[in-house]
């Protein structure tokens, strides 16, 4: 079990939830806590927890949390120096990457050279620099402890194979977002609050976007091959209406096993945490007589093409999937502002896949601006078609 821990992202839902499970834990101290801009919360959470290190992501949001944290101990900086600082802190023992998007991929290569545990929630990390983060990990000793409800559950339902994993297929389940069973021309006009209506997890904005539009489960399917070194036809999808499986490892000899559970993102991160004990946790039991029928269906590529536009650039590799984050990260963002419609995050994706130069086998470097090239071309194509896709 760790005994001290950096939050990247300390304010936002997997970072509170984290703040939550060290709290009835009680044994845990927080070295660092970094957020964006929430300098309200970041104050309640140094108040509470008394870390060394607060981060804010701006020089101002920093000035304006000195002016209000003052009389406490802890040190305030800002930008990517002091994210780095937070992930690099030396009585830290782990750190849990709980920021959303590409701005969490050099603070995790930082943590993982510092030797840290990482308690990996920052999907976009593994999907634009898997390869280059997993072979980092590899070679410092770093453990990569998955968050990710999906990734947990292939993570427990391989605890105790050994080396020897035998896997002959992954099964990530999916609950389908809130637009399951509708059809494209029902989701021309969907708004961003429905989008916001996920049918059983609390999460950030972006990723409940992302599960609407099944970019998540794109994301979570390159997550998958990286963390477990499967090749894409390893990695299936299944819908899973319940979210009660939270995904299963197919064994070469047929076996099939499982995780199950009430959808708490509570328990992943208190395995993240406490691996390889297992300790009594807060988490509401599941109720195997009353939680009804659990099914399974194949995922509707033609009403949700971002998943199947995610399998195309996992196929592909090099700089297709940092490019395709990149492309969705800013999409989703103005999809947000309600600057364009549901179907247009696809199609802006998908146009500057095909946009933006491909490289086979980036460097760090290149995966940076491969994601400034996407972000750059999504707003170029989205002033071209604005008029007529509004
Ligand atoms: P949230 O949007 O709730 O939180 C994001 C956190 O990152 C907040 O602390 C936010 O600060 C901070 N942040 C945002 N932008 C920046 C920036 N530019 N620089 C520094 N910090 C920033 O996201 P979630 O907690 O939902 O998700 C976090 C990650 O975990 C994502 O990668 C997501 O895909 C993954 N994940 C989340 C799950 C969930 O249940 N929520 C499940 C599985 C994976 P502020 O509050 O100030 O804006
Ligand atoms: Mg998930």
């Amino acid at each position: 079990m760790v005994k001290c821990v950096s939050i990247l992202g300390s304010t936002g839902s997997i970072g509170r939830q984290t703040l939550d499970v060290i709290r009835h834990l009680g044994s845990i101290r927080v070295a660092a806590l970094t957020a964006g801009s929430n300098v309200e919360r970041m104050e309640e959470q140094c108040r509470s927890y008394h870390p060394k290190l607060a981060v804010m992501a701006t020089e101002e949001a920093a000035k304006a949390l000195c002016n209000r944290i003052g009389d406490l101990q802890t040190k305030v900086s800002w930008g990517e120096e002091g994210l780095l600082e937070a992930a690099t802190m030396a009585e830290a023992d782990c750190v849990i990457t709980a920021v959303v998007g590409m701005v969490g991929l050099k603070p995790t290569l930082a943590a993982i050279r510092g030797k840290k545990r990482i308690g990996l929630a920052n999907k976009e990390t593994l999907v634009c620099a898997g390869e280059l983060v997993m072979a980092q990990a590899e070679q410092y000793g770093a453990e990569i402890i998955p968050v990710d409800s999906e990734h947990s559950a292939i993570f427990q339902c391989l605890m105790g194979c050994g080396g020897k994993r035998e896997i002959q297929r992954l099964i990530l389940t999916c609950s389908g977002g809130p637009f399951f069973g509708k059809k494209p021309e029902e989701l021309k006009a969907v708004t961003k609050s429905d989008a916001l209506k996920h049918p059983n997890w609390k999460m950030g904005a972006k990723i409940t976007v992302d599960c609407a539009t099944l970019m998540n489960k794109g994301l979570e399917v390159i997550e998958a091959m990286r963390l477990y070194r499967v090749p894409l036809n390893k990695v299936d999808v299944a819908i899973h209406r319940q979210s009660i499986v939270h995904s299963m490892v197919e064994f070469t000899d047929g076996a099939i096993m499982a995780q199950l559970g009430t959808p708490d993102m509570r328990l992943p991160i208190q395995l993240a945490l406490t691996y390889p004990e297992r300790l009594p946790s807060p988490v509401e039991r599941l109720d195997l007589f009353g939680c009804g029928e659990l099914s399974f269906q194949k995922p509707d590529l033609e009403t949700f093409p971002c998943l199947a536009l995610a399998y195309a650039c996992a196929k592909r590799g090099g700089t297709a999937c940092p490019v395709m984050n990149g492309a969705n990260e800013e999409a989703v963002a103005m999809f947000l502002r309600d600057e364009i419609g549901f179907y247009d995050i696809y199609r802006l994706v998908s146009q500057a896949v095909e946009r933006v130069p491909f490289v086979q086998n980036p460097s760090l470097e290149e995966i940076l601006e491969s994601d400034r090239h996407a972000r750059e071309a999504v707003r170029a194509l989205s002033q071209e078609k604005h008029k007529s896709w509004i």
